[in-house]
């Protein structure tokens, strides 16, 4: 019989648990949600505010933990909104950087998640993962979150995707296996 290993998601985002279940599930990980509020510092690497965030959430539940950092780079924009996506999701939204975006015909973007592991009064350990894809004209599809709408792969966009199928490609995949493996071993 496999034995399950089972790990805590310090995170308030709904879709990034739903996925990292899928996910993490096909690794014999299981996993509960913790929505500690941890503080999302400023900073140009998705990985300083996931290890910051991680350190503080396993602290304040004092057990080990995961918490994921995600972004969108678009290239045309050297990198923005990176790892000022939440901010600029709540404050401009998708409409918005499409207009940003609206003479622009360099349209490639990476979208990166980074998973930081923490056991509480130990260093973390992050597991970055990445895609490449390019930005639409205007938004499409009905699944997922965030700006899944925008970005797609292979002329489909993460949004046009179910969760199976964006699972199968995603940043979030990418990163939570490698962070899968290690734990597992
Ligand atoms: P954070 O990782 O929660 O800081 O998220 C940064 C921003 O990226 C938020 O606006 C999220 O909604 C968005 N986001 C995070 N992961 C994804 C994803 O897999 N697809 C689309 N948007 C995402």
């Amino acid at each position: 019989m496999v034995k399950l290993m089972h790990i805590v998601f310090a995170t308030g985002n709904k879709h990034k648990v739903e996925e990292a279940q899928h996910i993490l599930l096909k690794k014999d990980i299981t996993l509960t949600q913790i929505n500690c509020g941890y503080p999302e510092i400023q900073a140009d690497e998705l990985e300083e505010i996931a290890v910051y965030g991680a350190k503080w959430a396993a602290g304040y539940v004092k057990q080990p933990v995961i918490v994921d950092d995600s972004g969108i780079f678009i290239e045309a924009l050297n990198g923005f909104p990176g790892p000022y996506s939440a901010y600029v999701q709540y404050t401009l939204g998708n409409k918005r950087i499409l207009k940003l975006m609206e003479n622009e015909k360099n349209r490639r973007a990476i979208v990166k998640s980074v998973i930081c592991y923490c056991k509480p009064d130990e260093e973390p350990t992050t597991f970055p993962g990445l895609i490449k894809g390019t930005i639409t004209h205007s938004e499409r599809g009905t699944h997922g979150f965030g700006f899944d709408p925008i970005f797609k792969v292979n002329n489909k966009t993460l949004a046009e995707m179910t969760i199976e199928e964006k699972n199968t490609i995603s940043h979030r995949t990418k990163a939570l296996q490698k962070f899968a493996e290690w734990y597992n071993r």
